[in-house]
């Protein structure tokens, strides 16, 4: 059995209090909130802080508030995003993207801001502490090689929040907030492409908010590839999100591409497509572009080549299905489910 290395439980019951301690404590404390990810981590000996600061207890960190866009809490749970009223019909990529986090009793703990400061992931550091001991660990944690590409000077751990790229397609920031005050950053520049150093999160800064903008006449969706459908981390994720004219042309686009690196991101497809009509011609090329920025690193699942050819081929779903094409046939194919 792994047991959890000793620490200080300590459940503030404002961010500010929260803020207050983790600037006191410094580096040795970290904030938990549905623990789903870091306690596994503390498990394996990935993470060992000395102080956990709670956010459960944390008022305003559940808030919802509906107007021209939408604000949800960085506290709320998945299950609770996915709950939430009119959020599958305005804003469907995040819907399918949170519907398909984990298991149900994981996104009962789970929460949207702990999923998006998910740690990243690798086959040669998520394995317990004599695993990695065994092969001297790696640059991740105490040690010093990459064994993914032993010529590397960065860790290329995966990013494999679902949430993220969904969000990212769908123009949303994050509120963090510290004692030194709060600042709004768009979503995709919360991320850094580095397996360890993965967030631009300052030392002391709480993800309070996620801010989304107005959906009106933007469409969104969410495509997954994992091994098994009833849960696993993703391989891949594309999300694409187009505001449509009447006449059926896109005006603007974002398709974000997760889990193909150590960030999540946009790519250039979007200014791409603005213009265009979704002919198979515009979506053949878009989805050229799309998977030519995919670098998936072997320390994952399924084989590295193939994950890379793949990626083309989900965005190319992902474009049909905001084409308007039936594409239940296909999501049950690879999501198990139709969404
Ligand atoms: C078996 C299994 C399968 C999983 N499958 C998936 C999957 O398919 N897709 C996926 O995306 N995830 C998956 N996860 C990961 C995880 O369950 C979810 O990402 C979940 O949403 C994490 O949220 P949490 O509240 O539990 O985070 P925690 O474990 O509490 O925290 C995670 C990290 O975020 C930080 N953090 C938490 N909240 C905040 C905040 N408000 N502000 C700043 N930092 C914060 C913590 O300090 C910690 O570093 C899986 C986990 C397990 C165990
Ligand atoms: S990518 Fe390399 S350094 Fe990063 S966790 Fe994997 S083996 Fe370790």
């Amino acid at each position: 059995m792994m047991r959890l290395p000793w620490f200080r439980f300590e459940s503030p019951r404002s961010v500010a209090e929260a803020a207050r301690i983790l600037e006191g404590e410094g580096p040795g404390a970290v904030l938990i909130a549905g623990g789903t990810d870091l306690l596994p981590n503390m498990k394996r000996r990935q993470q060992a802080p000395q102080v956990l600061v709670s956010l459960s207890r944390v008022e305003g960190m559940k808030a919802v508030e509906d107007g021209a866009g939408l604000t949800l809490g960085g506290g709320l749970t998945l299950a609770e995003v996915i709950g939430t009223a009119g959020l599958r019909a305005r804003y469907p990529g995040l819907w399918q993207a949170a519907s398909q986090v984990a298991t149900a009793q994981l996104r009962n703990m789970g929460t949207l801001g702990g999923n998006l400061c998910l740690d990243t992931r690798c086959s040669y550091y998520d394995q317990n502490h004599e695993w990695r001991k065994a092969i001297g660990f790696c640059m991740k944690r105490d040690g010093e090689t990459c064994w993914v590409a032993t010529a590397s000077k960065r860790c290329l751990a995966v990013s494999s929040t679902d949430c993220a790229p969904a969000l990212i397609a769908l123009g949303a920031s994050v509120r963090l907030e510290s004692t030194a005050g709060e600042r709004d950053v768009a979503l995709a520049d919360l991320y850094r492409n580095d397996g360890i150093d993965y967030l631009t999160r300052r030392p002391g800064e709480i993800l309070t908010r996620v801010l989304l903008p107005d959906a009106a006449e933007w469409t969104s969706t969410y495509w997954k590839l994992r091994r098994r459908g009833s849960f696993d981390f993703p391989v891949l994720g594309v999300a694409a999100a187009a505001k449509l004219a009447p006449d059926g042309s896109i005006t603007e686009a974002r398709v974000a591409l997760g889990a193909v690196s150590s960030h999540p991101f946009l790519t250039r497809a979007g200014e791409f497509l603005a213009g265009k009509r979704l002919t198979d011609e515009v979506i053949a090329e878009a989805a050229r572009m799309v998977a030519s920025r995919a670098k998936p690193m072997d320390n994952t699942d399924f084989d590295v080549y193939w994950r890379k050819e793949v990626v083309a081929e989900f965005t190319g779903y992902a474009l049909r299905e905001r084409r308007g094409d039936d594409m239940d046939a296909v999501r049950l194919r690879t999501a198990r489910r139709t969404l």
